[in-house]
């Protein structure tokens, strides 16, 4: 059992631009430091959970997190983009999970190693369905929340991202061309936490449901 591969998949072409400690709560948290610039990290294609599929915690991992973010998809080629023209790059607006294996991710940065294994692996990036960006009177106040099992475990406000989306955009292009399809998994707030055979988790932006589904 597992994930299963849909053969469709193979001809997709996108990168996963995530970022990682952009809600100040999160980063207390984790005791992190707060960075003076973004933190970036990427996943492949092949992380994406197929639709309708269930998770199933990998086998090298004892504490898969749940990190419920919002999503932005890039709608054509830009690099150096600026600030000010970000928002042409996009017009839709998502929620999506990015799961990490913390035990994993912890051992790797205590060596100094990347965090591909611990963030990349097969199904590691839930990207649920995606809203015109023009539903949102300010993009900047999203409310968003996942519950777990029928209780709300993880609140957030775009509001709170150290970097908006636009800055964000403007900084992820001047290392990484942006291409069409692309999604940037803009970070997590507070209250990330372990799933469990069983979970089942909701995500909700603005009170849509954006995506559910199954831990196994
Ligand atoms: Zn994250």
């Amino acid at each position: 059992m597992g994930i299963v591969p849909n053969p469709n998949e193979s001809i997709s072409r996108m990168k996963i631009i995530c970022i990682g400690r952009n809600y100040v709560d999160h980063i207390a948290e984790l005791n992190n430091e707060k960075p003076s610039e973004p933190v970036v990290f990427i996943k492949p294609d092949s992380a994406v959970l197929p639709k309708e599929q269930d998770f199933y915690i990998p086998e090298f991992s004892q504490d898969v997190h749940y990190e419920v973010e919002v999503l932005v998809k890039i709608k054509k080629v830009g690099k150096h983009i600026d600030e000010q023209f970000a928002h042409k790059y996009y017009d839709e607006i998502g929620l999506g999970l990015d799961f990490t294996a913390r035990d994993l991710q912890t051992q790797l940065k205590e060596k100094g190693l990347p965090w591909e294994k611990a963030k990349g692996f097969d199904g590691a990036a839930v990207v649920g369905k995606w809203l015109p960006k023009t539903n949102f009177e300010d993009l900047n106040n999203l409310d968003f929340q996942l519950k777990k099992n029928d209780e709300v475990v993880q609140k957030g406000n775009t509001a709170h991202m150290m970097w908006k989306i636009d800055e964000l955009i403007s900084y992820v292009s001047r290392y990484f061309m942006l291409k069409k399809g692309d999604i940037i998994f803009t970070g997590t707030p507070a209250g990330v936490g372990k799933v469990n055979a069983n979970d089942y988790l909701v995500g909700t932006l603005n009170d849509k449901e954006l995506f559910s589904l199954k831990i196994k």
